[in-house]
């Protein structure tokens, strides 16, 4: 088989495409957010969400007095592992062989999503219980095996809130954070008898109320499971070991009751030896949950005769990242171990919440995963995700693995702005600004000249509270004085004052 980068999977760096699984939404991200920005309960149940977890993490993570060399540790590991990726992979590939697994290679979403739904039914079942995996999701997995008939059910208490509601996860970690208590026991009404769990006819809406009765309707399907479907955190090259860090103990139910196991895992998982994984164990509960340790950390090597799943698959899943890979700046982003530290200290996202970003990656690293993985195709979908950020960096300040995400944004933005041109868009208001004002400061003449003409704009500049600014402008510069105003032009330029100065 040719290979890219000697990844056996592909023979050229391969791209998602957007019609599978769930990497893109079908709005624009202006248009989603203007939606979400009018609904004041989700942007409550969000703003208090976010909240809560951004104080949980500044206080673990004032803790560590060697939390930035960690950090440092993190970003170095995760780039000698990206150059080493295919000589890893080949070593993972080799040790869960020898331990008794069956390793796959899947291209794309349709790929992995054949595989897994051939293997599922080789073993004649016709429901699967689910570990939270952002990868299943990424690739559409459930909505593919129910297409052959096989139910999927999710275990992790917030995706089976979002399962039971019909819903999408607007969260990387709390993927039913848009939800309160309230929304969530009318849901568990209205959904779980008809699946044949009783409910307490007085089931109110206090936390361990709601967990106790999902714990009883989860604990049926564990018992009745022939094959769990997973994801993986991690996946340590040297022994063949997979990973999973969880909060409640439903992905051990999962990992160690069924016979048959299948992982479905990100080529960019992998990490080189147990040493290394011991410096992401220490980063991402504190990042993601603000806890000190993940209070479930499973992990397995291979099959264990006796003990355990008897049959266990691990599908490697490229869905795009080859691509990603292949470019230069951009493949940083394939350092994230999903923490989503990034989410819960962004401006934006804490106001539109992980819908609008129509991708299973919301927040700041949805806004550059997403469309590198489907590519910048030149649709208003993906093209506008890289603009979804106001750049202020807080996301660089929190990840956990130093990812420069607004180094990638605004490397997105370019290479937008270069297809639309090359592709001989027409510019949009902003392209032809910019046009004019290269044009305009690659001359000192030109350049004198527009500091001159911007004293118009003195015309336009109104008092209020003893400062004069300029509130509202003509089309199309309108677009900008509606969200701000403008300071008023200086009476003279600083060369004419300078002139002037020195002339006194
Ligand atoms: S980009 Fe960094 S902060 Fe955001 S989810 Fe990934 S690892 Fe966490």
């Amino acid at each position: 088989m040719t290979t890219f980068l000697g990844i056996p999977s592909v023979g050229a760096p391969v791209r998602s495409s957007p019609g599978v699984g769930h990497l893109q939404g079908s709005e624009s991200f202006p248009t989603a957010a203007r939606r979400a920005l009018g609904d004041s309960q989700l942007r409550s149940n969000i703003g208090r969400a976010t909240t809560t977890i951004r104080g949980k993490r500044a206080r673990v993570v004032g803790e560590v007095p060697d939390w930035e060399e960690l950090r440092e540790a993190g970003r170095t590991l995760k780039a000698s592992t990206m150059a080493r990726l295919p000589e890893l992979l080949g070593q993972l590939e080799e040790q869960v062989t020898a331990a008794g697994g069956t390793v796959h290679w899947a291209r794309d979403a349709a790929e992995a999503n054949a595989i897994v739904t051939r293997l599922v039914q080789a073993t004649g079942a016709d429901e699967v219980v689910k570990v939270k995996s952002m990868a299943t999701q990424e690739i559409g997995l459930n909505e593919a095996l129910e297409a052959a008939g096989i139910s999927a059910w999710e275990t992790d208490l917030a995706e089976l809130i979002v399962q039971l509601g019909h819903d999408l996860p607007s969260h990387i970690l709390v993927p039913a954070i848009h939800r309160n208590r309230s929304e969530i026991r009318e849901i568990f009404r209205r959904e779980m008898p008809g699946l044949g769990t009783e409910l307490p006819p007085d089931l109110t809406d206090e936390p361990r109320e709601l967990a106790m009765t999902a714990r009883r309707h989860l604990r049926r399907t564990f018992l009745r499971a022939q094959v769990a479907i997973s994801g993986a955190n991690f996946a340590v090259a040297e022994t063949g070991t997979l990973s999973v860090v969880e909060s409640e103990g439903n992905g051990r139910m999962c990992l160690t009751l069924p016979r048959t196991l299948i992982t479905v895992m990100g080529i960019e998982k992998v990490v080189p030896t147990w040493q290394d994984l011991e410096v992401f164990l220490q980063l991402l509960p504190r990042s993601s949950t603000g806890e000190r340790m993940n209070p479930y950390t499973s992990m397995w090597t291979g099959v264990t005769p006796g003990d355990g799943p008897q049959e266990v698959h691990l599908v490697l899943l490229d869905n795009g990242r080859t691509a990603v890979l292949a470019d230069e700046v951009g493949r940083e982003a394939l350092h994230c171990i999903r923490c989503s530290a990034c989410l819960n200290v962004c401006p934006v996202y804490e106001r539109t919440g992980g819908h609008a970003y129509g991708s299973v990656y919301p927040g700041p690293i949805g806004a550059v995963l997403s469309p590198q993985l489907t590519g910048m195709t030149g649709d208003a979908v993906n093209d506008s995700l890289p603009y979804a950020s106001s750049l202020c960096g807080a996301c660089y300040d929190v990840c956990p693995v130093k990812i420069d995400i607004p180094s990638i944004l605004v490397e997105l933005r370019a290479q937008h702005v270069e297809a639309a041109a090359a592709s001989g868009r027409l510019p949009t208001p902003e392209a032809a600004l910019m046009k004019a004002a290269a044009v305009s400061m690659t001359s000192p003449f030109r350049w004198r000249l527009a500091q001159r003409a911007s004293r118009l704009g003195r015309l336009l500049a109104r008092g209020r509270d003893g400062q004069r600014r300029i509130r509202s402008l003509p089309p199309p510069l309108s677009g900008w004085t509606g969200t701000r105003d403008l300071p008023e032009p200086p009476a003279e330029t600083f060369r004419e004052s300078w002139a002037r100065e020195g002339r006194s």
